[in-house]
Formats: C-alpha cells, sequence, structure tokens
C-alpha cells in the first residue's frame, strides 16, 4: 500500500510548528490554495488539510490505509524542547516527542510514577517504543475491526461513520462511531492525575488530560486541527504511588491492548489514603473508574475490596465488537485485571 501523495513541513521550534498550523491547519473548506497547484482538486476527504506527525507508527500505517489523505504532514520530531523529561518543582514535565522507550527506562518516573514506566514498557514493541512518542500515544487515533483496513475492504463493506460510510458495523441502527482508544499510557496518566499543554495559533493552554477525550470514536479529542500537544505535567500529589499497570492482548510480544486497568494507590499506615484505576481499549476513551477512589479511600485493601472494585471497572467498561476476542471475555479480564493489579501494588 503507496503513501499518498503530501507536502512535508518540518518546524524546527513550537513557534514554527503553530506557524504552519496557523496557515494550513484549518480545514478543508477554509479555502487556503491546493499545494499541488491551482485548478488541481484537492485530495482531502476527510476535512483536515494538514496532519501531524510524530514517531509516525500509528499516522504511518493509516497514510498507507487511505484512512486519512492530507495535503501537508507536519513532521514535529526536530523540535528539540518536546523531547526530554525534566524535574518540575516538586513535579515532573515531558515533552511530547519523548519516546516512550525512554519514559520505560526513566529512573526518576519509576521511582516516583512507576505505573507510566509499566504502562509505556507494554506498548507494542522495542523497535516501535523507539519511534513512538507518549504525545502521539495520547493523541493515537481510535481503532475498529471495520475501520482500520486498507481503502479497498473498507470500500467492499460500504465503509462506516467514521470515516465516508453512514451507518455502523458494530451498532447497526445507531448513529454513534464506538472505535476504542487502545492507547497503554493514557489510563496510567489517567490515575496520576496529568495535565497537558497544548499549543496553537491563539497561544498555549493548560488542560486535565481526562478533558481531552470526548468518548465519541469518530471526534474522539478535543484538540483543533491547527492545534498540538506539548507537554504533559505529573503532579507531585500523585508521586509516589504504588503502580500497576495489566494488559489483555493476543500476542504478548507486540499487541495493541484489547483490555487495559491502570492502579495508583497510597497507602497511609496500612490504610488508602489515596487511589484511582483507570481502563483502556474497552470505551472510545480512556476512563476513570468513578466510584473507586471513594469506595478504597480509608480501607485495608482486602481480597474482598479488591473484588468490589473489580465489579465497579467491570461496570465502566463497554467493550463491542470493535477488537479481536468477544465484549464479554474483556469486561470479564477488567473485573480480573482491576482486582489482581490492586492486590499487586501490596507486593
Ligand atoms: C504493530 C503495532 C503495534 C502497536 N501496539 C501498540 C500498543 O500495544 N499500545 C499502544 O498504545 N500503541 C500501540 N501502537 C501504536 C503506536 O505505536 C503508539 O501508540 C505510539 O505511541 C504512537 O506514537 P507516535 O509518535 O508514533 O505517533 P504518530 O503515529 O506520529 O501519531 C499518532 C497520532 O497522534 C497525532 N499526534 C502525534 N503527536 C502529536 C502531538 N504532539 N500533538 C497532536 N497530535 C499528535 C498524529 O497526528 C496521529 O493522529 C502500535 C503500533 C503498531 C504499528
Ligand atoms: S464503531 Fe462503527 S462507525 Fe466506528 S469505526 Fe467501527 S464500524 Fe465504523
Amino acid at each position: 500500500m503507496s503513501l499518498p501523495q503530501f507536502k512535508l513541513l518540518r518546524p524546527r521550534t513550537v513557534d514554527e510548528a503553530v506557524g504552519y498550523l496557523a496557515k494550513y491547519g484549518d480545514d478543508v473548506d477554509a479555502g487556503v490554495p491546493s499545494p499541488f497547484g491551482s485548478g488541481q482538486a484537492s485530495p482531502v476527504q476527510d476535512g483536515q488539510r494538514l496532519r501531524i506527525i510524530a514517531g509516525g507508527t500509528d499516522l504511518i500505517p493509516s497514510l498507507r490505509q487511505k484512512l486519512f489523505e492530507p495535503e501537508y504532514v507536519l513532521d514535529i520530531r526536530h523540535i528539540a524542547e518536546l523531547n526530554g523529561i525534566r524535574e518540575q518543582g516538586s513535579g515532573v514535565e515531558i515533552g511530547a516527542l519523548t519516546p516512550l522507550s525512554a519514559i520505560e527506562r526513566s529512573e526518576l518516573l519509576r521511582r516516583r510514577y512507576p505505573v507510566l514506566t509499566e504502562a509505556a514498557s507494554t506498548v507494542a514493541s522495542p523497535v516501535i517504543r523507539n519511534m513512538g512518542t507518549i504525545g502521539g500515544n495520547i493523541c493515537l487515533d481510535t481503532r475498529c475491526l471495520w475501520y482500520n483496513q486498507s481503502l479497498a475492504w473498507r470500500k467492499a463493506c460500504g465503509f462506516c461513520i467514521k470515516k465516508e460510510g453512514d451507518l455502523c458495523h458494530v451498532a447497526p441502527g445507531g448513529t454513534k462511531c464506538w472505535a476504542v482508544f487502545s492507547g497503554d499510557t493514557p489510563p496510567a496518566l489517567l490515575c496520576l492525575n496529568a495535565e497537558i499543554e497544548i499549543a496553537g495559533p491563539s497561544g498555549a493552554r493548560r488542560i486535565a488530560l481526562r478533558d481531552l477525550y470526548t468518548g465519541e470514536g469518530d471526534n474522539y479529542r478535543k484538540l483543533q486541527p491547527n492545534e498540538l500537544l506539548t507537554r504533559i505535567f505529573l503532579p507531585e500529589d500523585s508521586a509516589d504511588h504504588s503502580g500497576v499497570y495489566r494488559k489483555l492482548r493476543i500476542r504478548g510480544s507486540i499487541d495493541y491492548p484489547l483490555a487495559g486497568v491502570a492502579v495508583a494507590i497510597k497507602r497511609s499506615n496500612g490504610h488508602v489514603a489515596d487511589a484511582r484505576v483507570a481502563l483502556t481499549a474497552v470505551n472510545p476513551a480512556p476512563v476513570l473508574v468513578k466510584g473507586a477512589t471513594e469506595l478504597l479511600a480509608g480501607k485495608t485493601l482486602t481480597e474482598t475490596l479488591a473484588e468490589a472494585v473489580g465489579d465497579l471497572a467491570a461496570k465502566t467498561a463497554k467493550p463491542l465488537t470493535t477488537s479481536a476476542l468477544t465484549p464479554e471475555y474483556r469486561r470479564e479480564m477488567i473485573r480480573v485485571f482491576t482486582k489482581r493489579a490492586l492486590l499487586a501494588t501490596r507486593d
């Protein structure tokens, strides 16, 4: 499968990148001239004239499958200021271009935010973790068996709501896309109450990571086409928690999660002082398990309590037939993994 034709833009600074985004990061209807010359029809069909590429481990396969056919690709890999892990006050700042392998190997993160290093170490394979960035993992497109396919395959099935069609093969009769968010680090970051910085033509803004996702399978993130994710902030409050990540996948050496549970927990005198549980790969967004913090607060972590939180997590999970393995099995594994992850934090 060949790549579509596009123009490559290579900024060296965030300001330069924002300049390109201001110029080309609007949607197709905005009337920006085609880079392929006047009179040429725009090849863009998904509304977005420009796509950002970081490590490219997800974007390149998507371009080959013609899921996106942008006129411009903004290659942000050479923006040095966005690569690195730094202590910032009593918390930590991570540049969006930091490779997952650097996160996996960071002694600082392993010591202070172990759930993140564990989640990063489970992404794909060592080669992909060397290329793939944390920003790309956070911004990862949602996935579905009916969507992550070649153009010929999707055409033969009549397309679907997420791209070029008007029906959902997973939930026929509905009008919503349920494609599933399948990144490994976002549930860990949600447990750590991470915040993110977003830069765009109107300046930089900082939001809680949990506010980035919409819960829709198609329009899955609240990022304008002319914005980029620049930094991730881990607060002091969630440092030094025990952390565990458990992931269900078919091949232990490489696959995306089919269900994932992250747990961060702090104890004081044998009782839970602070805890959060988050899920991935079972909803269109990574989600915190509502009520888990309250259920655990002030208690001793017993098997019965871990089971009760597992029940809550299983209710939060809404897996559908977007992925390999049945929804029933994936929901059950959320229950089991939540219990196991919580009990593993006692070790
Ligand atoms: C075989 C295979 C297995 C994989 N297994 C896993 C897995 O187990 N777990 C997992 O989580 N992922 C997996 N992935 C997906 C991917 O490798 C990772 O999610 C990786 O972290 C993506 O980062 P990247 O820098 O390569 O992103 P890219 O491919 O460059 O970008 C991904 C998306 O994010 C957007 N983007 C990237 N950076 C920014 C930014 N700074 N601001 C705004 N938008 C941005 C891009 O436009 C694109 O839409 C797998 C991929 C492959 C090919
Ligand atoms: S959930 Fe439905 S609309 Fe969304 S990608 Fe899958 S088949 Fe398409």
